[in-house]
Order: structure tokens, then sequence, then C-alpha cells
């Protein structure tokens, strides 16, 4: 019997001691609490161990010495376990120091007092123990197991006050039951020496019981400490997100719950990727290569079942040999995203129309305000109501400009804008910018300079209306920001590949500048800079996000640079194909050239013999048109709508003929369609011209292949009229002169 006490008190020790140590190694992440652990399993070892081989001591000073052993377990496993408790509930840093400190102090006078303790050894039933006296080291003893236990249980007390999970509830409440063991179990090994009968080490059994309470929650609680290993299943589970894994032949062999959910996966067996998306065997072997190639990879697929379009996110696993193992996929349903941009590309497109139609009911009006205007300042002699015509003249141009600008806008957002090239003479292009700048700052005292290097190709091939857009806003810009001084209107250019230049158009200006820290919302559309100081200059901010959106439909670039009162640059470099390589020559000198001529050339028409028809619902329109040309002597005829047209047609024939496009029941279009299948028609072969509000460009093309003739855009101007109506009159129809 007495062996068998000896021996199960060492077996114990052997398991607290192996507890501790596998608890320090399993447990990584789990803090102090694993040094506490470790700490408490060699003492509890000791303990344990230190009574168990006092049992087979053979001498007294054997026996004195194993008990030594022990008594230094049970202190360093008591103020160990204090110390845990004290580190679990947080306390402040300063009470936690004063508290080992008293801690180490008391245990050491125990130490010091009941270590040299006297004892009688006797041997009984074959087990070594000892009889003790009522000594005051023991009372010393008994003091200090008090004392651990008392400020263990305060300390128990306030945690759980603190505690904040059930989880951690139930490890204080564990913790405070198993050293319920230890009070139990010292009653005997205590009380038994005193009352004459020999020593028993039941409190080892004791702190045996409470280490392994405390081992197993201590488990269980850190089982709960947030790390990777930890959450990764839960994560993996749980997630909002399909998560697919494919081995290195992308045949799938995991999904989380939401992937079984989303692909309706019924059964993991080994499914291609052509089995779950909708993609050909020759489409998932090429993402295949790529992934494994870059080692991550995107794709956008439908899948098989429900059609829902996905994002599909590839990463490659590889082993320790980096061969990859496994590709992990994130799959993201893109219904939601999906149906919102559709939304979103709705609203937007309702916008553009929304836009595009409003300039044009703005645009016919504004068509009827200046030809009318025109004509005014044609027929009126009085100077004082000519300058009222101007100032009409000059604001509605600049109003039909802006509508421009959003009708550009609202092409380019719906990305229906195109850039048409042609072949075009720069110089025709340079000398309309020059005309325009010119009258826009004649009033201010600023020098234009061109700086035009003559060796620029003649003739180029691009979208020359966006190119002349480009140019204005420049040089509207710097004749609207530039209250005196100079404005220089540069164009060079740079070889950029055979048969093609780099256009480089410079604009500078000593005008306001801008600051620095405007230059980056220059391009934003809507925006204007220092609305405050600029209140008084016109504007809409839709100026330079056009040219840029436009530079950039070139495949051109664009910059800027400026210097915040002193004045700013603008530089657009687009590619231009080479048409002719002629060098364009001396600006300036071209530009006397072409005054003088247009000066002799100033050509007035004079047809009574030719007849015309107008077509267009709007009859402010026929009367600017009648209006334009009543010194020509032409004889007109009008229609106000297709059928009429229809009508005269088959009665009449004419020499021209003008057609507007957007008119109620039977547009321009339909009633060309119309007019080319009528059987009685003189006028097949008459020239349709089209006469439109519809300037937006690429529209000239759209006109012609429909079957007319020759493109006009309103308001009408006068010269383009006459010399539109020149270039199809029969010669001998006309006079000029
Ligand atoms: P806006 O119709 O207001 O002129 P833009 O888009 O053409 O619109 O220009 C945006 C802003 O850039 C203007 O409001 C102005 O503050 C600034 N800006 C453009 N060109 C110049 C320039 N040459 N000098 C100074 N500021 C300029």
């Amino acid at each position: 019997m007495g062996i068998f006490i000896n021996c199960l008190a060492l077996i114990f020790s052997t398991i607290i001691v192996l507890c501790g140590i596998s608890y320090f190694l399993r447990e990584k992440n789990a803090g102090r609490l694993r040094y506490f652990m470790l700490i408490m399993g060699v003492f509890g070892a000791l303990w344990s161990g230190g009574y168990g081989i006092m049992g087979f001591a053979e001498t007294a000073k054997q026996a004195e010495l194993f008990r030594t052993v022990g008594i230094v377990g049970v202190v360093g496993f008591m103020m160990t376990e204090a110390l845990m408790i004290a580190y679990m509930i947080h306390l402040p840093k300063w009470l936690y120091r004063v508290y080992v400190t008293a801690f180490g102090l008391v245990g050491v006078i125990d130490l010091f007092f009941f270590i040299p303790d006297h004892h009688d050894f006797v041997r009984i039933d074959g087990r070594m123990c000892y009889y003790a006296t009522n000594s005051m080291a023991r009372k010393i003893h008994s003091g200090f197991l008090a004392f651990v236990t008392v400020t263990m249980l305060g300390m128990a007390v306030i945690w759980v006050c603190k505690k904040k999970t059930k989880r951690e509830a139930s490890y204080v409440r564990a913790t405070i039951l198993s050293n319920l063991a230890i009070l139990v179990s010292i009653i005997p090994d205590t009380i038994l020496p005193l009352l004459g009968k020999p020593s028993f080490p039941s409190s080892a059994y004791g702190m045996f019981l409470t280490y392994m309470i405390t081992w197993f929650w201590a488990t269980k609680f850190n089982a709960f400490s947030i790390t990777v290993s930890n959450l990764s299943q839960y994560i993996y589970e749980s997630a909002n997100t399909a998560i697919l894994i494919f081995d290195e032949c992308f045949q799938l062999v995991l999904a989380n719950c939401y992937g079984h959910r989303l692909l309706e996966i019924e059964d993991v067996q080994h499914q291609d990727l052509t089995e779950l998306f909708q993609c050909t065997q020759e489409e998932a072997d090429q993402l295949l290569a790529s992934v494994l190639r870059e080692n991550q990879g995107v794709a956008e697929l439908v899948t098989q079942k429900g059609g829902v379009s996905c994002s599909l996110n590839f990463t490659v696993a590889r082993d320790f040999q980096k061969e990859p193992y496994c590709i992990v996929c994130f799959v993201y349903d893109l219904t939601k995203e999906k149906n919102m941009l559709c939304e979103l590309l709705q609203a937007n497109e309702a916008k553009s129309q929304f836009l595009a139609n409003m300039s044009h009911e703005i645009r016919t009006p504004i068509n009827g305000i200046l030809g009318m205007d025109s004509m005014l300042l044609k027929e009126c002699q009085d100077e004082g109501l000519r300058e009222y015509a101007k100032n009409i003249q000059s604001a509605g141009q600049s109003l039909l400009s802006i509508i421009n600008d959003i009708l550009d806008i609202s092409k380019i957002e719906s990305g229906k804008l195109e850039i048409i090239p042609t072949r075009y003479e720069l110089f025709s292009i340079l000398n309309d910018c020059y005309n325009l700048t010119k009258v826009k700052i004649e009033e201010k005292p600023i020098t234009l300079h061109m700086k035009i290097n003559e060796n620029i190709p003649a003739k180029l091939y691009g979208d020359e209306v966006r190119i002349r857009q480009v140019m204005n806003n420049f040089l509207s810009n710097s004749a609207k920001y530039t209250h005196e001084g100079s404005i220089t209107f540069g164009v060079d250019y740079e070889e950029k590949s055979e048969g093609e230049i780099w256009l480089i158009i410079t604009v500078s200006d000593t005008g306001i500048g801008i600051k620095e820290e405007d230059l980056e919302k220059l391009f934003a559309s809507f925006t204007r800079i220092e609305e405050k100081r600029n209140r008084n200059i016109e504007g809409t901010g839709l100026g330079l996000s056009l040219t840029k959106n436009l530079v950039d439909l070139m495949q051109g670039e664009i910059t800027v640079k400026s210097i915040y009162e002193e004045g700013s640059c603008f530089t657009a470099k687009i590619p231009q194909k080479i048409i002719d390589k002629t060098p364009m020559g001396d600006f300036d000198k071209r530009y006397r050239q072409y005054i003088h001529q247009s000066e002799e050339q100033a050509i007035s028409l004079y047809a009574p013999d030719a007849k015309i028809l107008v077509v267009d619902d709007v009859p402010m329109n026929l009367i600017v048109v009648k209006g334009l040309l009543k010194a020509t002597k032409i004889q007109i005829d009008t229609a106000k709508n297709g059928a009429n047209c229809l009508e005269l047609v088959q009665k009449n024939r004419y020499d021209i003929i003008f057609l507007d496009h957007l008119m109620p029941e039977m547009d321009g279009i339909e009633t060309l369609q119309n007019m080319k299948l009528l059987e009685e028609n003189p006028n097949r072969n008459t020239p349709v011209i089209m006469l439109t509000a519809n300037a937006i460009v690429g529209a000239k093309e759209e006109y012609m292949e429909a079957g007319f003739t020759d493109y006009l855009t309103k308001p009408v101007q006068e010269t383009l009229l006459h010399e539109m109506i020149m270039k199809y009159l029969p010669k001998e129809l006309y006079e000029s002169y």
C-alpha cells in the first residue's frame, strides 16, 4: 500500500511535467499563459515528485532532502498560480509588480522557516513518513497557504466581475473550483502529522487534480484566441464569397458553403472549370496557363447553373519545391454591381439623350434669331440699330457655342463621339482661328502673335473640325483670361513615323494665370476655377474638359503650365498623317495674300432664272433663307413638311432642293427616299442639300450616305449659302460679280 501511494505521486509528477511542456510547445499563441502553465507544471512535478520519492528514502537525511524539494514545489506552484490569475485579470502594471514582490517575499520567508523545521521520520508500511510538531514554522507555512488562497480568491472575484464572455466565466469558475481541491487535500496532509499520525501526500494528489483542471480549461480557453489557424476554417466556411480550391489541373477539389450555393454544386467530384462556368475548354486552358505562369489571375465568367455573372480571382499555392499544388479561387457575385452599372448607364444615357434633345430644341430658335438678325444687319442702314443687331449676333453666337459644347460632352459621355479624319489644309484652319481670335481681343490691349513653323506639311489627314475646336478653345480661353499683354499662337511639328507627324499646338498668354493647386482640376467637366475672381468672365467650365476628351480621342496629349498672375501656356500634341509634304510656308505672307484675294473675289450672286425649293417645318427658317437670297433674285418655293415637298417636286423642276432633317411625320431622310420612289419626278437629277441644325461631326457623312448631295448647317451663313448654290447651279443660270 505504502509503495502504491509513493508510485502514484511519482506518476502524477510525470504527467504534470509532460502536460506543462506539451502546453508550452503546442500553444504558441497563448502569450504568458504558456509560461505559467510550464512553470506550474515543473513546480507541480517537484511537489508531487518530492513527496513521492521521500517515501522511498533510505535514511532520514534523504527523506529530509526530498521533503525540501516537495516544499519548494508547493511554494513555487502556489505562487505561480496566484501570479497567473493576477495576469489573466489584467491587473494594472504597478499593482501587478507590488503583488509579485509581496508574494516573492512571503514565499521566501515561508521557505526560510519551513524548510529547516524539524521532523521525525519513520518508516511505516514500507513508506518513509514523518510526524510533525505544531511549530512556529508550520504556523507560518499555514499562514502562507491561507494568504495565497485568500488573495487568489480575491483575484477570482475581480475576474468574475470583469469577465466579458461566458467562455471566460467558465474558465474562472474552473480555476476557483480546482483550487478547492488543493484546499481540501491540504487538510489531511497538514492535520494528520499534528494529530500524531504519519504524514500522507494528499496535497500532491489535490494539486494534480487542480493542475489537470487548469490545464484542460487553459487549452479550451486558448482554442478561442484569435489566430490564423484557429480562424481559417471558420472564415472558409462562413465567408460571404465563394472560395473554390482547384488542383493543379484545374479540377475542383473543395468548395465552401457559399460556393456550393452560388454554383449550385451538389457534389464536389473533380468538376473542371468548363462544368462550373460558361467557357470553352480552350479558354479554360489559356486561363490555367496564365494563372500558373503569373501565380495569379482574374477572369469574369458566368456560372453554368443560374447564369450568375462572377468575377474570379485566382492565386496559386506552391509546395516547398515551389511546384503548384492547388489554385485558390475567390468568386465574387457581380449581379448587384452589374445591375447598378446597368442602372447608371441607363441614367447616363437618359441624361445624354436629354441634353442632346434640349440642345437641338434650343438650337432651332437660336437659328431663327441669328438668321433674322443677319438680315437686319444686311438691310438696316441705321448705325444705332446695326450696333444692337451686332450685339444680338455676338450673344447668339456664344449661346450657340455653349449648346454645341454641351452636345459634344453628352456625345463623349455616351461614347458616341467619333473622330472622323478627312484631308485638310492647315493654313485654312489657322487662318480662321486667327480671324476669330482677332475679333475677340479687338477691344483689349492685347497683341496676337503667330509663331507658325513654315515647314509644316501643307496638307494633313485628321479630324479637321476637332483640331479647329482644340485650337479655338485654347485661344478663346486666352482671350477671356488675359486683360492685357499678348497671346502667342504657336503651331509646330515633330516627325512621328513615316508619313505621320505630331502636330504641336501651343497657346501662351500673359493672362491671370492658374494656381498650382488648381491645375489638376482644370480638365474636370463643369468645373470653373476661382469663380469669385472670374465671375465677370463668361464660361461654363466645359471647354477644357471637352478639349482634353477630344485630344485623348485623337490619341494625343495635353499639357498645361502656368504661373499665377503671370500667364499660362496650353499645349496639345496630336498625331496627324501627312497628305502633302510641301511646306505650308510663311503664315503672315500667306495671310496677306489671302486677304488681298478675298477682297478681289468678294462676289455677289445674281440668278433670276434659277429655281430652288426650301423645305423646313419652322417658318422662321424659311424666311431667313428667303431673306438671305433676296438680292440674288432666285425664284424660291417653300414647303413646310415632307408631304408638301413631294407634291411640289412632282409639279415643278428645281435646280436645287434644300431639305431640313428633323420634321414632324416625315423627316428629311424619309422625304428624300420617298422622292426617289416617285414615278413622275422631274427632279430625279436635282441636287438635294441637307440643311440642318444637326451640327454634330459625322452627321455630314451620314447624310451623304443617305443620298444627299451636300450638307449645310444652320444658322445659315450668307456666304456659305451663296457658295453652295454656285457649286450646284448650272453655270449659265447665274452671274457673279
Ligand atoms: P470656362 O468656360 O470657365 O472658360 P474651361 O474649361 O475652358 O471653362 O476652363 C476652366 C477654367 O480654367 C476656367 O474657369 C479658368 O479659371 C481656367 N483657365 C482656362 N484657360 C485659362 C487661361 N488661359 N488663363 C487662366 N485661366 C484659365
